[in-house]
This record gives C-alpha cells, structure tokens and sequence, in this order.
C-alpha cells in the first residue's frame, strides 16, 4: 500500500496538509513532517475566501475551538478603496446575486440606478460592513436564512462542487503563525511525526525520483510520497526535480511586499469585517483586522518604487502606532509552477504557484490542491492519469485567477502616473481581450467569464467591473422592454432588510469578545 507520507515545510501548507491529510485517511497514513528550525514561514496569508470554512468542517473543528486561539475574526467582503478615484470605495462581498426575471440584479441597476453605490443596491452585506457588524447574532445565529448551514446536502461537498449551490457569507481573517501552531497540535495529536531540522540535500533515484531527503541531523527521511511545501523556495519540485516556473509577471507586474504587525486597541479601533485594498501610487495595501492588532502590507511593483518608499509609504498610511512595528520585506514569485506533481512530488503552496494576495487566494488555493490531492490520492502503480487530472485541475484554478486579478487593473479607472496607465497597456491572458469585449455588451455569466473552475463566480466579475469604473458598462436593451416593478421591489426589499439586520446584529469587536 502506497501510504507514506513526507511534507517538507511547516508553513501554513504544511500544516493544512498534514491535518486535512490526517481527517481524511486517519492512521491508514503515515505522514512525517519536516520544518526548518533556522528558515521562517513567510509570515503573511491572513484572509481567505468563504470556502475555507469547508476546510475546518473537515477536520471537524468548530469556530468556538480555532477562532479564539489564532485571534480571527469574520471577513465579509473585500473593499477596495481608491481604484475608481480618490474617496471612492466599493465592496466584493460574499453574497450570491440575485436575479429578476432572468436577469441579474446589476443589469437591472445598470437600468434602474436607485443610487451611486451597486454593491449596497444589491447585496445586503456592503451596508452591514459599513455598520462594522457581524454576521452572527450574539447567541451564535447566522445573520439570515439563505444561509442554511445545517442542509445535509452541503456537508461533504468539495469547493468546486459547492460551488453555485449557495454562498456562505463570510470568510475569515486570522494570524497566520498562530493558524500553524493550531494545526501542528491537531497533527501531532493524530500521529503526524514533527521534525524540525533543515532538509540539505534531495536525493534522487535512476528514474530521477525522488528516493529521499537528507537532513542535517535526523538523517535521511524516505517516503512514497514527496510533498513541497517550502515556499518560494520550491526545494524538492523546482530545485531538485527542475521543474520550470511560469512567471505571471507580464501580466501582474507587482513583486513585493512589505508587511507590519501593528498592535492596536481593537475595542476602540472596532473591527470593520472586511479586508481593505487602498490602491496607492505603486501598488495597493492591505489591511487586515484581527482581535488584538492589524495586519498590513504594501504590494508594490519594483520597477516602480525602491523596498524603501514603499516602507515609508506604509508607515505613514499605518501612522503612529506602526512606529515600532518590524518591517517584513519580501520578494514575491508571481505564476505557477509548470506542473505541480511531478514524479512523486507535489507542490502545495507558495512552491506550487502564487498571485498577489488582492482577493487572498493563496490559501485558497492550498486548499483547493489538498482536496484535489485527495481525490486524486496515487495507488502502486502511480497511473499517471490521476497526476494529469490533478494537475490540470490546479493549473486551471491558478489561470483563472491570474485573469480575474488582471481585470482588476485593466478596468480600474484610476489612471493618474506611470503605474496605472501602464496597468491598461499590459498583455492580458489569453482569452481576456474578447471577454472584455463581450462584458460591455453584457455583464459576465457562466459562458463568459474564465471556463474552469477557479473559485471566482460570475457576480464576482460584476463587482469588480461595476466598482473599477474603468469600461462603460450597458443595461440589456431588453430591461426596457421589460415591467420594472419587481427589480424596483426587489431593491426596495434589500434596503429594508438591510436596515433591520444593521439595527439588531451586533458590533464585530462584541462578537469576538463573546466568542473568546
Ligand atoms: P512558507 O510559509 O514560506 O513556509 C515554508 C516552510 O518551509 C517553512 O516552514 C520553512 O521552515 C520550510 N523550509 C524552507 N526551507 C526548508 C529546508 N531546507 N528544510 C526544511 N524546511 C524548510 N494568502 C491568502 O490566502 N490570503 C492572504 O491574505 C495572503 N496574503 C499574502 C501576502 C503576501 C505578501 C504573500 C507573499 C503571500 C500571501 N498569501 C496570502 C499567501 C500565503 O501567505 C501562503 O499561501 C501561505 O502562507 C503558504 O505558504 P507556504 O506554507 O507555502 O510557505
């Protein structure tokens, strides 16, 4: 029976692999973890989508076990602020569109324009966010019925497979050493073993596979199968099997960051339930609220501004409180792997592939490449078709977001220095000039947006193109043809709700505070 396991990182990757590993196959496996006591975790990767709380009903953990540990609290959206023009700011919620008649609320907002702002129009969640509220009322109750979380038919399901049946509304925020730490303990608790020591040397079969890795003082370390979990780095699939890495750049030019810790009062600050990107002149930065301290970060372009404008640049957005905070730079490696498996190894992670954390899908596709792996999991004879499906399905999901990312900037009105204009002459993937085309005549659905499943559904594209303001976007001609009351009453009826729900839910800071 092929059931040896050897991950090599003890990063987030490591971590969710080993744990999600361990829920799913129990002691059948035999999985050894090994993590560098000299070499860190990148230390960043602090918001997620909504689908990741598949990820902890899988290892059958409730909120009220993780949530106080890795001081997280609930993500409802992101804003972006600043893209369109200065003092401008919209929200990419969580929260399915409705439709009328057949046609997407936007399209009828587009016609109807019962104020400036689509995303309160249409989704309840921009006005709860503004408000700083939380999604659950204070006795642990989900904020509305859509959201039917007890429905057995959910249960089980993959990502992909959930994907359209409903949208949760909320994903989280939480630090990501301390998410580590959380599901180190899950893991050794259920007979993951942990070594820490620098992996030296990856050694390699007749057929070039790899037949073990070498540590400094522990010895070499064998397994049937090889997971990369080594960040940036890659050590096993792309230094060691030399498998090529495909640069996103031409697309996504951005290629650092810097990131700070800032410790804050968050009772006074209140904790607005959302992750903020505030374009700025090089980039755009993050601003991420957990219980006790703000995470933030300044993603920027070299070819545009020097490591340390950009650390001055972020200091002044933070203000005082940043004063002590240590500066973490880091150089990022934008694209994908080629193939991610290869022979008996497997890159999850930053080894396998990454993209600006704007819509924080790195997790996400950790994820996404554990669930897949899983599916996929080798038998003896190592059928290469389960290889091929595994990485087809992961360079799809990294493709697909690769385009949605550069929708962001290629439709971002903002266009006032080098940076910004430049974002509207860069190459675009290949497909995404004649999807462009097709969105102004009508707004993105399943036939038009990216083909395969990469987390990103079509009322995602709506926000972002309908917040950018950069192309002219058109009503179908058929809303004037159509009776207007029931769009009018279904505007109507999300301003009320909304109302309501802001006037009884609680603020975020108290939930948490009830919650820890
Ligand atoms: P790392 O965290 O780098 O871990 C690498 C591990 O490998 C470490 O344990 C290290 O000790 C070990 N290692 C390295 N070399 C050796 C060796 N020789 N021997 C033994 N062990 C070794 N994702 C999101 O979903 N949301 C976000 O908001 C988000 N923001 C981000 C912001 C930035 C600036 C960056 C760069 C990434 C962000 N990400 C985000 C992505 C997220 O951080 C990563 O996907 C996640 O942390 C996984 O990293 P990793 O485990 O692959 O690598």
């Amino acid at each position: 029976m092929l059931n040896k396991v050897v991950i090599v990182g003890g990063g987030t990757a490591g971590w969710m692999t080993a744990s999600y590993f361990k829920a799913a196959f129990g002691d059948r496996i035999d999985i050894t973890l090994v993590e560098s006591g000299t070499v860190g975790a990148v230390g960043v990767g602090e918001a997620t989508f909504s689908d990741i709380r598949h990820f902890f009903e899988f290892l059958g953990l409730k909120e009220s076990d993780w949530m106080p540990a890795c001081n997280a609290t609930y993500k409802l959206a992101v804003r972006f602020e600043n893209w369109r023009e200065p003092g401008h700011y919209f929200y990419h919620p969580f929260e399915q569109m409705r439709s009328v008649n057949g046609f997407p609320l936007t399209d009828w907002w587009l016609q109807q324009r019962p104020s400036d702002r689509f995303d309160k129009d249409c989704f309840a969640m921009a006005s709860i966010i503004d408000a700083g509220r939380s999604p659950r009322h204070l006795n642990g109750a989900l904020l509305d019925t859509p959201y039917d979380e007890s429905a057995e038919e959910m249960q089980g399901l993959t990502m992909s497979e959930h994907q359209g049946r409903t949208q949760f509304p909320y994903a989280y925020h939480f630090e990501a050493a301390l998410l580590a730490k959380y599901l180190s303990a899950y893991a050794v608790e259920r007979g993951v073993r942990h070594i820490v020591d620098d992996v030296r040397d990856v050694e390699l079969d007749e057929r070039g596979w790899i037949s073990s890795v070498r540590t400094a003082e522990h010895g070499d370390i064998t397994g049937d199968l090889y997971i990369d979990c080594t960040g940036f780095r890659g050590l096993l699939l792309n230094k060691a099997l030399e498998e090529p890495f495909l640069s996103f750049q031409e697309n996504l030019p951005n290629d650092s960051a810097i990131a700070l810790q800032v410790p804050m009062d968050m009772e006074r600050r209140g904790i607005l339930p959302c992750t903020t990107a505030t374009a700025q002149d090089a980039g755009w930065i993050w601003t991420i609220p957990l219980t006790g301290r703000v995470g933030t970060g300044y993603v920027y372009a070299r070819d545009y501004i020097s490591p340390d404008e950009a650390e001055r640049t972020l200091r002044e957005f933070v203000g005082p409180a940043a004063a002590d905070a240590e500066a973490n730079h880091i150089r990022m490696r934008i694209g994908r792997s080629r193939n991610s498996w290869v022979k008996n190894c497997v890159g999850i992670g930053l080894s396998s592939g990454f993209v600006e954390p704007l819509e924080s899908t790195g997790i996400f596709f950790i994820h996404h490449a554990i669930e897949q792996l899983v599916n996929n999991f080798p038998g003896e004879d190592w059928n290469p078709a389960h290889r091929d499906l595994y990485n087809q399905s992961v360079a799809h999901v990294m493709e697909g977001v690769r385009e949605f990312l550069t929708v962001h900037y290629a439709t971002a009105k903002r266009a006032d220095n080098q940076y910004w204009r430049d974002t509207k002459t860069r190459p675009l993937p290949e497909g995404l000039a004649e999807r462009l085309e097709k969105w102004k005549t009508q707004l993105p659905n399943t036939e038009t947006v990216y083909p395969y499943y990469h987390g990103l559904p079509p009322y995602s594209y709506m926000c972002v193109l309908l917040g950018m303001g950069g192309i002219e976007l058109n009503p179908s001609p058929a809303l004037a043809l159509s009776d207007p009351r029931a769009a009018a009453r279904e505007f109507e009826a999300i301003r009320q709700k909304t109302e309501k729900l802001v006037d009884v839910l609680p603020a975020a800071y108290d939930y948490f505070t009830r919650l820890g």
